[in-house]
């Protein structure tokens, strides 16, 4: 994500930029239909990128960087960001002689964030999951709570919302196609809507689409969104995920015209099998 967002802000200033990455496609935790519309996005905007070809070694002389990728590839660049990930720095802090439990040193915790010691809590980034600095600010606002005795309800993974900060923006919440395939077989049902058909994203000149997954006779799974601003959409779709709200409700609801809204309320739309302005 770091990575997409820097090259995305780099290309912007004028640079030319080339992203390497290992998985086979760019924001590889996100839904493959939103991965591959932002390769699209970049592809438009002139970014490079490679995929599936890892990282292998970088060399610095006096005038720039060689990288290396495992297949053999050479790059030249003037600048090298390397975004691979966080990792703990928890040795020798005294967790182990607390005995407070790592896992690569990361700190395990219950489902309250008890680390089973005393009133001894973690939050953040230094609990496994997501790294992201909201889910921070909810745990530890969940540990106040629970330390002052209201039995707040835990914060629960699924329902984080996610931005990448670039262009073509990308917001998500809840499950992939492909995981809530492997939750739930063929007990789910997807739609597609593309913001050509949106009367707003004509207006910003953005491509992009929204899509949404359902189980067939049930709540919301996951909402997935790529276009300039859909990260202002992302409220709207992280309440209807930890609501658990069902589509043909929402089919129902209206969104005010022109705004980027109406692309969620009409994704919903062709979700409950009544689409309105789907391209054909
Ligand atoms: C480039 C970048 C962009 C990001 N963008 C976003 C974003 O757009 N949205 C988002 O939600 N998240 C973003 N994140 C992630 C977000 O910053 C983290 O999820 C968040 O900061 C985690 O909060 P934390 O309190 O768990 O840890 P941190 O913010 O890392 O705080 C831990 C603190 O502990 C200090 N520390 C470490 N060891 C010791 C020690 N031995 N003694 C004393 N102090 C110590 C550190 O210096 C640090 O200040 C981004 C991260 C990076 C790196």
């Amino acid at each position: 994500v770091i990575g997409a967002e820097f090259a995305s802000l780099w290309r912007s200033f004028g640079a030319e930029v080339t992203l390497v990455e290992a998985m086979p496609h760019l924001l590889p935790a996100e839904d493959e239909a939103i991965s591959r519309a932002f390769e699209r996005g970049l592809r438009r905007r002139k970014i490079v990128f490679t995929t599936g070809d890892p990282f292998a070694s970088a060399s610095q002389s006096e005038t720039g960087v060689g990288v290396t990728l495992a297949s053999g590839k050479q790059l030249a660049a003037d600048l090298l960001l390397v975004a691979v990930g966080r990792v703990p720095v928890t040795e020798h802090l005294g967790y182990l002689e607390a005995g407070i439990k790592l896992e690569n040193g990361f700190i395990h915790t219950d489902q309250r964030l008890h680390t089973g010691i005393d009133n001894v809590y973690a939050v953040g980034d230094i609990v496994p999951g997501q790294q992201l600095a909201h889910r921070g600010f909810a745990q530890g606002v969940f540990v106040a709570e629970e330390i002052a005795g209201f039995n707040p309800s835990p914060v629960l993974e699924s329902g984080i919302p996610r931005v990448t900060y670039a262009e073509p923006e990308v917001a998500s919440v809840g499950l992939t196609e492909a995981t809530a395939r492997q939750l739930h077989g063929d007990q789910i049902r997807v739609a597609e809507f593309n913001l050509a058909a949106n009367g707003k994203s004509k207006i910003l000149a953005t491509a992009g689409l929204v899509k949404v997954v359902s189980l067939t006779d049930g709540s919301v799974l996951g909402i997935h969104m790529i276009g300039s601003r859909v990260g202002e959409l992302i409220g709207e779709a992280q309440l209807i995920v930890n609501w658990e709200a069902k589509p043909d409700d929402l089919a129902r609801l209206i969104h005010a015209h022109p705004t980027q809204g109406e692309a969620l309320g009409e994704a919903f739309l062709a979700l409950s099998g009544k689409p309105l302005h789907a391209l054909s």
